[in-house]
């Protein structure tokens, strides 16, 4: 399998694009709006031309390489381009190159297809200096409009209309929201289940939904020796009281639901003051909505109960609320039936991280196809086997071809 001609393309250019963004201290740093990711989007617009696309960038920044069907509707195939700081090769990239690849295959096989065949590069999926991860999808679809983010700016000042400029995003124009019939989004795992199970593709069943919430804790600062105990108001204390509340909940729903404490802020954050105030993020994710939202909720109701036991405040900002959603279930039989021509076993698999094709699911019929990985993501370490991609290629080729012929063309015609 690794002798045919567009696997070894296929590596070579998931090899080419893991040397954008390369960073001295390990990894791939490749964030929305950066100068690698200017770069990988150049990469992106001469592949399109090497492969026989016609490549061109939409008001939100998201790249499209298109191969003209019978009609202008579009189905289309892809992922991201953006990382994470210091991450690896495969995440996004590969979905992309899959993409490039599925449909240069059959451009090069003569395929003449019905629809209009489009690798899509959806932009800024990433969290980015901007703090709108998911941009590209969320403006594609109008989770997000032109005036929402009309006076975002980064750090830097850098405004994120500056920043879709200059990747050549035009300022007018209509989103191509109307001519898109589908999207699939190849990804790896990124997990340890297929690895853990021997197998190497999976179908997306349901993608998880997130719930943030920025909840802060509310005491009183003072003199960490002469304070007594019963004058302490301790917010440090008391949020060790919260992460009591958080680890029970978090082991009685174990399976069914993922909470995270990942950012914590401690003021004045001092070795002899008695702490003031703790601000921490936990965010719960679950493929089931009415369980997610019931486990955010009992935590937020016990919280607030233990704090002011202890004589605190407590408040709470949801930062984010996103519903899980399901993929197209015809989409999720093209890809079992694309995968068993190749092997026996085909499981379906909930994703636990979030993607973009979260957002177009609501929009269109939406799929996605997993690819083992070695468990790890977001780091340097993030693996994927020849084999393995080889094998996700001849699925995407199956798939693309199979839907292109039998994706209804009736109000079409
Ligand atoms: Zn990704």
């Amino acid at each position: 399998m690794q002798e045919k001609l567009p696997f070894s393309r296929l590596k070579q250019r998931v090899d080419v694009l893991a040397q954008i963004g390369r960073d001295p201290s390990g990894g791939i740093t490749r964030p929305f709006g950066g100068a690698a990711e200017l770069l990988a989007r150049q990469w992106f617009v001469a592949e399109a031309g090497i492969a026989g696309l016609e490549p061109s960038t939409d008001a939100a920044g998201n790249m499209w390489a298109l191969y003209p069907g019978e009609h202008p509707e579009i189905l289309a195939i892809g992922s991201h381009l953006d990382t994470v700081t210091q991450g690896g090769a495969y995440d996004g990239a590969l979905g992309v190159v899959l993409g490039m690849e599925s449909i240069q295959t059959l451009r090069e096989q003569d395929y003449r297809p019905r629809h209009t065949l489009a690798v899509l590069v959806l932009s800024g999926e990433e969290p980015n200096p901007f703090r709108l991860s998911t941009l590209g999808s969320r403006l594609l679809t109008g989770v997000l409009s032109f005036e929402d983010i009309a006076g975002v700016t980064d750090d830097q000042g850098v405004s994120l209309t500056e920043a879709l400029r200059r990747a050549n995003a035009p300022s007018h124009q209509e989103l191509a929201l109307s001519r898109l019939r589908g999207f699939i989004e190849p990804h790896i795992e990124q997990g340890a289940r297929l690895q853990e199970q021997g197998l190497p593709l999976a179908v997306v069943t349901r993608i998880t939904g997130i719930v943030r919430h920025s909840i802060t804790i509310t005491g009183e600062q003072n003199h960490a020796g002469t304070t007594e105990r019963d004058r302490r108001r301790d917010a440090v204390q008391t949020f060790a009281r919260a992460m009591e509340v958080f680890q029970r909940l978090e082991t009685q729903f174990s399976g069914d639901v993922r909470g995270t404490v990942g950012y914590v802020s401690v003021f004045p954050n001092s070795v002899n003051i008695v702490p003031s105030q703790v601000e921490f993020i936990v965010e719960w994710r679950s493929p089931q909505q009415s369980l997610l939202h019931a486990v955010a909720e009992t935590f937020w109701t016990q919280v607030q109960s233990r704090v002011h036991e202890m004589g605190l405040k407590v408040s709470r900002t949801v930062i984010l609320s996103q519903d899980p959603v399901s993929m197209d279930r015809r989409v999720q039989e093209l890809l079992h039936h694309s995968i068993a021509a190749y092997h026996p076993e085909h499981p379906g698999l909930v994703s636990w991280a979030g993607h973009d094709a979260a957002h177009l699911a609501k929009k269109m019929p939406t799929g996605m196809l997993f690819i083992r990985s070695n468990g790890k993501s977001h780091c340097p370490d993030e693996d994927c086997t020849p084999q393995d991609m080889a094998r996700a290629l001849d699925v995407l080729i199956t798939t693309l071809n199979q839907w292109d012929q039998t994706e209804n063309l009736k109000e079409l015609s």
